[in-house]
């Protein structure tokens, strides 16, 4: 009951973490961190730190899976016994199945599954330590990590949430604004293509409230956008300065 009363945002009108309520933690991507997964990518969104995984194309098991017309995207997100405060027991709990259907279904529409008839790919999201949004940054790292699998893409996606923290609308929720605050509204977006493809809330939001929310994110996730394509490029400046040393 004490948290309740917490104020998220002070005199100036800036959060806890110092931040302006449109602004973005700080975010560090590096891509192809990992040499045995055919794509993977690694992402700090403030306290959160998360590894993308990709398997794939290749046969699926078990065969029963596969698909006539396209290809088949299975995906698992898995927090880390130590990834928050009090350990997480390792089973697979009712939150991370949902959100490895979440991170899918955002997946998805970005992905030419048309192409590999017959096939699967595995995204497997660990999150090492969480810090509220981690569905997002998730999908953020997966993304990249499919693009650097070479897995051909419409385009990116990118994701960011924007909630409600005291009377404020606020961009991409750390966990306690996320624990204390009203509202979360996560938001997933191929940029390029400006197509969203996810788009959830949980709290209570006038319509007013939800449209400066859903644009706020909107807005995060073309900036997280712009930080993707730099860590991709940044990949392959190095494969090649490699392959000419
Ligand atoms: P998201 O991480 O996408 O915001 P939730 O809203 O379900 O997803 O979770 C918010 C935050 O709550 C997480 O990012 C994490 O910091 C925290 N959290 C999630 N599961 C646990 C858990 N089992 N124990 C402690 N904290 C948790």
């Amino acid at each position: 009951m004490s948290q309740k009363t917490e104020k998220l945002i002070d005199k100036k009108g800036l959060r806890l973490d110092g931040r302006k309520p449109d602004e973005l933690r700080p975010i560090k991507i590096e891509v192809g961190v990992l040499s045995n997964a055919d794509g993977s990518a690694y992402i700090e969104q403030g306290k959160n730190k998360i590894l993308a995984a990709v398997f794939g194309p290749k046969e699926l098991h078990p065969k029963h899976l596969a698909l006539q017309d396209r290809m088949v995207l299975r995906c698992r997100y898995h927090m880390a016994p130590f990834s928050v405060q009090e350990r997480k027991s390792p089973a697979p709990s009712r939150r991370e199945i949902e959100l490895s259907k979440v991170i899918r279904e955002s997946l998805e529409p970005a992905i030419f599954l048309e192409y590999y008839p017959r096939t699967g790919i595995d995204i497997f999201v660990e999150v090492l330590q969480a810090d509220g949004g981690t569905r997002c940054a998730s999908i953020t790292a997966a993304s990249l990590a499919l693009a650097d699998a070479g897995i051909p893409m419409r385009d990116l996606v990118a994701a960011c949430a924007a909630g409600k923290a005291d009377d404020t609308i606020v961009l991409d929720l750390m966990d306690t604004e996320d624990k204390i605050g009203t509202a979360d509204v996560p938001v997933a977006l191929m940029p390029n293509l400006n197509a969203i493809t996810l788009l959830q809330m949980d709290g209570i939001l006038t319509l007013e409230e939800f449209k400066k929310a859903v644009n706020m994110a909107i807005e995060g996730c073309k900036k997280i956008y712009a930080l993707q394509k730099e860590a991709l490029k940044l990949k392959y400046v190095s494969v090649k300065e490699e392959a000419e040393e």
